[in-house]
């Protein structure tokens, strides 16, 4: 490498080089940095935004007008932008499209650690997973061949890939010329919008695929690995260790998978395969004999390391091995045993334990209040979702959620259980910012009660700094013997945030 910066910064320089006009981001680990830095340096052309469907929608409406466009998202912001993400293949964008979302191997700050290649399979988008040496290579290819493809691209990141050491590259990112709009699509039957992107532009991304320099196999012995994304660097650094003459594939543009490339691979004597956080490769090859990987328990768990290299490597004559139990720190983000000391939302939450009806709780702050001894909320299942499944128990029962995910995708649930009548009373934690994430501000907070009000018969707004722990069982069981829609906004200033 000529020049080094980190991941971050080498991220922010490519999609500067990219010339990127609009940038839509959502926080949340471990992209919140890399967001905070890409505000930093192209505002006011990269925001924040309440939801990652609205930041996909609104990049599309920028990518369809001639602007090349990015959305940041964690992993799990791809399940809530999916829907028109899926349906922005075959639609047809205009200047290039690139989400980026990040992955977190070990759920060191999410709820789970799912896969976002997987996503590529569903879109049938190109998705490009870097390793320090090709960052910036793959944001230039990613914008390349979503103009060429007409399709958004994906690009999957990891927190160590964001903190590696990168090359620096210095890019030329040649645009397509595209008209702005496809007014085309609209000649097309449904069937027939997909049948031309089978014509047109999956070939593009497979033939890409099988091409580009992203995707390298090195011929070193009669056995190989194949790795993705930051696993490839850690696989180079294990054998470069061990001194083991063992080949590499190491594949940054993974879907579509270079098929020749990987029967290549397959053609060795024994095959590893290391990647995380799933067997996203293996799964395409684990039916040929000689593939080890994690689905045969070579590869015990995410978080890999040289050293796991090594041991899977030594092991490769056994065909299955037993699981291993890798315990997990439980100060991480829902195991997290306690709500902050000082924070204003501490007596509620408290008094929200000694009610004896079901809670639903949210994963925003409120999650770290669902564990003994606080016990506060029954159940937590994803962002924005504590309205919905309250109105789900069968006897009503309370809905705490945080003023981000009220916002965010609770608003339909909301809607519902005021038209039907829902026995569900709503606590909003209202601090004005995304506290959990760090404190970001969006404007959109600002409008919480006057949105709100459209829609719920009854609300009382209520200053934390006015109630103890007694008060609030008191004002809450008052409100339990309601009925239907009822809510109550408490407002309180997250000194962490
Ligand atoms: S970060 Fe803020 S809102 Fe969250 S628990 Fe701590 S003080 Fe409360």
């Amino acid at each position: 490498m000529n020049s080094v910066m980190n991941g971050i910064e080498a991220l922010v320089c490519a999609l500067r080089a990219a010339g990127v006009q609009s940038v839509y981001a959502v926080p949340g680990y471990p992209i919140t940095e890399l967001a905070e830095h890409v505000i930093e340096h192209m505002r006011p052309r990269a925001r924040w935004v309440i939801s990652e469907k609205s930041a996909f929608e609104m990049a599309f409406g920028g990518s369809v007008s001639g602007r090349r466009t990015c959305v940041i998202t964690k992993h799990v912001g791809l399940n809530v932008l999916s829907d028109p993400l899926i349906t922005s293949a075959t639609h047809t964008i205009g200047a290039g499209l690139v989400v980026i979302t990040g992955d977190d191997p070990l759920a060191l700050g999410s709820q789970n650690e799912q896969d976002s290649r997987y996503y590529g399979l569903l879109a049938e988008v190109p998705v490009f997973d870097p390793n320090p040496h090709n960052l910036m290579g793959c944001v230039a290819s990613a914008y390349m061949l979503s103009e060429r493809t007409r399709a958004p691209a994906i690009i999957r990141l990891t927190s160590r890939l964001l903190e590696a050491e990168c090359a620096l590259e210095s890019l030329s990112i040649p645009r397509e010329p595209l008209s702005s709009y496809d007014h085309g699509v609209w000649s097309l039957t449904l069937h027939g919008k997909h049948q031309r992107f089978y014509r047109d532009a999956h070939p593009l991304m497979r033939q890409e695929a099988e091409h580009t320099s992203l995707n390298r196999l090195v011929h070193r012995g009669e056995d190989v690995v194949i790795s993705s994304g930051y696993a490839s660097y850690v696989v180079e650094r294990a054998l470069e260790a061990g001194g083991l003459d063992v080949s590499h594939l190491s594949l940054s543009l993974v879907n579509p998978l270079p098929l020749s490339l990987l029967s290549r691979a397959l053609s060795y004597r024994r095959v590893l395969v290391v990647e995380e956080p799933y067997p996203f490769i293996e799964h395409h090859i684990a039916t040929h004999e000689h593939v080890r990987g994690r689905t045969t328990g070579h590869i015990t768990s995410t978080g890999i390391g040289e050293e796991d290299v090594l041991w899977a490597l030594e092991r490769l004559d056994t065909e299955k091995l037993e699981p291993e139990y890798v315990p997990q720190s439980l100060d991480m983000r829902g195991y997290r045993h306690y709500i902050c000391d000082n924070c204003p939302f501490l007596p509620l939450l408290e008094a929200l334990s000694e009610l004896d009806v079901p809670v639903a709780g949210d994963v925003g702050c409120v999650i770290r209040s669902a564990p003994e001894p606080m016990a506060a909320v029954d159940v937590a299942l994803a962002l924005g979702s504590a309205v919905g499944v309250a109105s789900g128990f069968p006897e009503g029962g309370i809905a705490v959620i945080g003023d981000f995910a009220l916002l965010h995708s609770a608003l339909p649930s909301l809607v519902h259980a005021r038209a039907w009548s829902i026995d569900v009373l709503v606590v909003v934690l209202k601090n004005s910012v995304a506290a959990i994430t760090g404190g970001q501000w969006l404007p959109e907070l600002e409008l919480l009660d006057d949105v709100v009000r459209g829609i719920c018969p009854e609300v009382r707004v209520v200053s934390c700094s006015a109630l103890d722990r007694d008060g609030w069982h008191e004002l809450l069981s008052t409100l339990l013997e309601g009925h239907g829609l009822r809510m109550v906004i408490a407002e309180g200033v997250c000194p962490e945030g």
